[in-house]
């Protein structure tokens, strides 16, 4: 799995906002691949109004809600994270990128997210007939990307976040609907759930996933999971990235990523440095004492997991 990373996602100027160009600070380094600024790609998710309205609200420097800046360069960083994403997907590489995109929906940017980078990727891979699964380890729920597959067998959206937190959704008995029932797997993990909990999580889903049988995988890596991030309370170590990257490799053949969140400028390089060497069979970089979580965190997360295991048994063997 190799870096995609092209310097334009910087341009997507916020300000005095977690989600801002000194993320990326660290990774500045890699190696540039050059991305277009192609738009058609995005209307396979967002109609041509809420593009145009994204496009005039940048040169603007509107907001497009409390948590959503846009500056007047915007748009076009937007649209490189987009692109990258598609590279990725046709390379199995992993797209450092911003802004992120999984709460992202066709008509409504939030949480950060202006267009959902992982989602578009994803359709235009099931438009050439393939089935893709989106793995989604970002501590948050990505609410856009759940709602976009929500009715469809083609994809299978698996989310590990906690809960509760923003975007407030994610529950356990959102399992799809329609042709898709079945099809969204969600794994509230409560505030304070440590590596124990993420792993037996991922340990527990993974056969659903692999049930499935997707043509390719779609990761939504954020690494708002960790200790020392910002925004959540959960408490995963630089390790378990590394592990998940480990995990994906032995388990699927065709795997590429796109960076979700991740706030402490920091811990995030740490993070992708470790997942991206987990997928890659190489050395991990950066060790970090293992975390556990207490009896009562593990109570709530157990209820969740088998009320989980029990709604998606009808569709999986699990
Ligand atoms: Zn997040």
């Amino acid at each position: 799995m190799k870096y995609i990373f092209d310097p334009g996602v910087l341009d997507h100027l916020t300000g005095n906002h977690p989600e801002n160009p000194k993320r990326l600070e660290r990774l500045r380094t890699l190696p540039i691949t050059e991305v277009p600024i192609d738009v058609d790609p995005v209307y396979l998710i967002h109609p041509k109004s809420y593009v145009d309205r994204i496009q005039r609200a940048a040169e603007n420097e509107l907001p497009l809600d409390p948590d959503t800046r846009l500056s007047k360069t915007s748009f076009s960083a937007a649209l490189k994270a987009v692109n990258a994403t598609i590279l990725a997907s046709e390379q199995q590489g992993f797209a450092i990128v911003r802004p992120p995109g999984h709460h992202a929906y066709p008509e409504e940017a939030t949480g950060f997210c202006i267009f959902n980078n992982v989602a578009i990727a994803a359709e235009r891979l099931v438009q050439q007939g393939k089935r893709v699964l989106i793995f989604d380890f970002d501590g948050h729920y990505g609410d856009g990307t759940a709602h976009i597959f929500y009715h469809t067998d083609q994809v299978l959206y698996w989310s590990l976040h906690q809960y509760p937190a923003f975007p407030m959704k994610g529950k356990v008995n959102e399992i799809g609907g329609g042709p898709g029932k079945g099809y969204t797997v969600n794994v509230p993990l409560p505030p304070d759930a440590g590596d124990d909990i993420f792993m037996h999580a991922i340990d527990h889903f993974l056969p659903i996933a692999k049930q499935f049988k997707p043509d390719v995988v779609a990761v939504s890596a954020g690494f708002d999971a960790h200790l020392y991030d910002l925004l959540l309370q959960l408490r995963v170590s630089a390790g378990t990235f590394y592990k998940i990257g480990q995990i994906l490799r032995e388990n699927f053949d065709n795997v590429f990523a796109t960076l979700e969140g991740g706030y402490n400028i920091n811990e995030i390089a740490k993070c992708v440095e470790n997942f991206h060497a987990g997928m890659n069979n190489l050395p991990m970089p950066h060790d970090e004492t293992v975390t556990s979580s207490r009896h009562q965190v593990w109570q709530e997360y157990e209820i969740n997991c088998h009320t989980a295991l029990a709604l998606l048994r009808p569709y999986w063997d699990v």
